[in-house]
């Protein structure tokens, strides 16, 4: 039987909380981690009404992409409908997790399931993150680098973009005085030793160190391992908002709605004035997206596809690109087919409900 927490655990670990943004409010909101769980409902939003679906279909948990609490609650009485729902998943013993910003930043994240919809190809992060990789440098005699560099790789150091298991090398002198107390590997207490060592240089997304250090303590046959740690200033370009790609082939602005419309079901794609070229770079950005307009215009993208455009953003465009505003509950409806995928994967044990509720409160008439 699996847990919560086991549930919990492998969607962090592909989409850490470590990635979500300062403002955000990820993770398990509602429930008891260490619960069973046979059944899960996946759902863009948490309302009354999705509970109910929960409750209806014996879910123990719903996965969802925004967070019902968002900022704190100070009462509990159901005066509004983020209240009410907390109220209803805690009687009903329904577990909420909500795996938000994380989502969005991941490089398999929210905006590459959008780029499928729509075919694009050559695909990268429109906006990259800084500050998300760290460097380690650790000493090792040199018989056991091999050994502590495959441990080092298998908990997830050494990927830089495409290639795997990459490391830096360097061999050297490395001298050490144990104390009475100590018991080393190699030396004797109070004896000045000197050891051929290696230098292993190796890169990391942050939100491993843990588990990368504790692999490098295991696999290092010293008692005190002598290593730095440093937080990087390079772009992780697995990591950031919104994705940018091509067609492969370049439409008229007019053929390019029609095909959007098909692809993401749209009913009604708000939009500036066409440009005076077919479309080929396409940008996107799922959920709340104007913060990347400027991006999508240095990055030369032929329209840039989002929500939650307001009147004053839309004359950024400037015709040097078309923005256009799908609706934020349009762009994101597909994030649960990428819950789906996550969770059937590794949990064959878990019948798994794609909500059936239509969240959006955004009507057209
Ligand atoms: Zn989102
Ligand atoms: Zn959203």
């Amino acid at each position: 039987m699996s847990k919560i927490k086991d549930i919990v655990q492998h969607l962090e670990s592909i989409a850490p909380l470590a990635y979500q943004e300062s403002y955000d409010n990820a993770g398990l909101i509602i429930g008891d981690a260490s619960k069973n769980v046979s059944n899960v409902l996946i759902s863009l939003d948490v309302t009354e009404e999705v509970v109910e679906e929960a409750i209806s279909k014996n879910c123990e948990l719903i996965v969802a992409h925004h967070p019902i609490i968002f900022k704190g609650l100070k009462k509990l009485t159901g005066s509004n409908y983020v209240e009410r729902t907390v109220i209803k998943a805690i009687k009903n013993d329904i577990a909420i997790y909500a795996s938000h910003t994380n989502l969005d930043n991941i490089r398999t994240g929210v905006n590459a399931k959008i780029s499928e919809k729509l075919g694009l190809i050559n695909t990268e992060i429109l906006s990259p993150k800084n500050g998300f990789l760290g460097k380690l440098s650790v000493f090792v005699p040199q018989e056991n680098s091999v050994e502590l560099k495959k441990a080092l790789h298998q908990a997830g150091a050494g990927q830089i973009g495409e290639y795997k298991d990459c490391a830096f090398e360097t061999a050297g002198k490395g001298s050490f005085l144990p104390s009475d107390k100590a018991n080393p590997s190699i030396g004797k207490s109070g004896e000045l030793e000197t050891v051929d060592e290696h230098k292993i240089e190796v890169i990391f997304p942050i939100h491993l160190k843990n588990k990368i250090l504790s692999a490098m303590k295991k696999a290092h046959p010293y008692e005190e391992v002598a290593y730095y740690l440093h937080q990087l200033e390079n772009t992780y370009d697995d990591l950031g908002s919104g994705m940018i790609g091509e067609i492969s082939e370049p439409m008229e602005p007019k053929d390019f709605f029609d095909y959007m419309k098909d692809k993401m079901g749209l009913e009604v794609i708000k939009h500036t004035k066409a440009i005076n070229r077919k479309i080929k770079k396409v940008a996107i950005c799922g959920g709340a997206g104007s913060f990347l307009i400027s991006q999508a215009k240095n990055k030369q993208a032929d329209i840039y596809i989002s929500s939650d455009i307001k009147y004053h953003e839309f004359f950024d465009a400037e015709e040097r690109l078309i923005i256009a505003d799908i609706g934020h509950y349009e762009s994101e409806r597909f994030t649960n087919e990428i819950f789906y995928a996550i969770l059937k994967e590794n949990f064959a044990n878990i019948a798994l409900h794609l909500g059936q509720t239509v969240t959006n409160p955004i009507k057209y008439y």
